[in-house]
């Protein structure tokens, strides 16, 4: 009895992830409502922002754009509190300037994994979003005074979903931004010190984290 109530578990949450996980493979969601305050191509001085800030109220529930780990939640720099959110197939997420943190540990879509703030380099409450694989920053397509909502997908379009997956590399979580608002980020093997991040870069170079 015991074994065949086993498998009938086993069934019904194979279902339940397929169903689920087939409805929206590929897309993420937008984590929070409000107003696209900046755009990925916006000019910085190292290069360009690589990321999208989502404004509107202070405290407002972000969610993660996809199922996922929290691998990181801390306060780091210019990021102010930052959560990071990994994802399968080298997939990550990042939320900087939160308030305050939420759920860590294995997260579904749309959990509440902080809440908007202006931590950090930042002049209003406002989210930095980003997408990246294996390291290198996605784009993530949106127009400047855009509205969006919570949990809406995030159009496709933005380079890596469909292209072939890079060599193994992994960028090491541990990041900065200095007082002109240079990103830098520390290898997590093989260097003692920090490196500049460009745009499309890929810093460390490991199999293992
Ligand atoms: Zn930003």
């Amino acid at each position: 009895m015991t074994g065949s109530r086993g498998i009938l578990a086993l069934g019904a949450l194979a279902i339940f992830g397929v169903t689920t996980s087939s409805a929206r493979a590929n897309d993420f969601d937008w984590p929070v409502s409000g107003r696209v305050s900046d755009t990925y191509y916006s000019s910085r001085p190292y290069g360009y922002h690589a990321a999208i800030d989502i404004s509107g109220p202070s405290g407002d529930a972000v969610g993660a754009a996809r199922a996922g780990y929290v691998s990181y939640r801390g306060y780091n720099g210019g990021y102010g509190n930052l959560v990071i959110v990994n994802h399968e197939a080298g997939y990550s997420t990042y939320y900087a300037h939160n308030i305050a943190f939420g759920q860590a540990g294995n997260v579904a879509r749309m959990t509440t994994i902080s809440y908007r703030g202006s931590t950090g380099n930042s002049t209003g409450p406002h989210v930095h979003f980003e997408i990246r694989r294996y390291g290198s920053k996605l784009y993530v397509p949106a127009s400047m005074w855009d509205w969006i909502s919570k949990g809406t997908g995030v159009p496709w379009g933005y380079t890596g979903l469909t292209s072939a997956p890079p060599p193994v590399v992994v960028h090491s979580p541990q990041m900065i931004l200095d007082s002109v608002g240079q990103v830098w980020a520390k290898n997590s093997i093989g260097a003692s010190g920090w490196t500049r991040e460009t745009p499309a870069g890929i810093k460390a170079i490991s199999a293992g984290q």
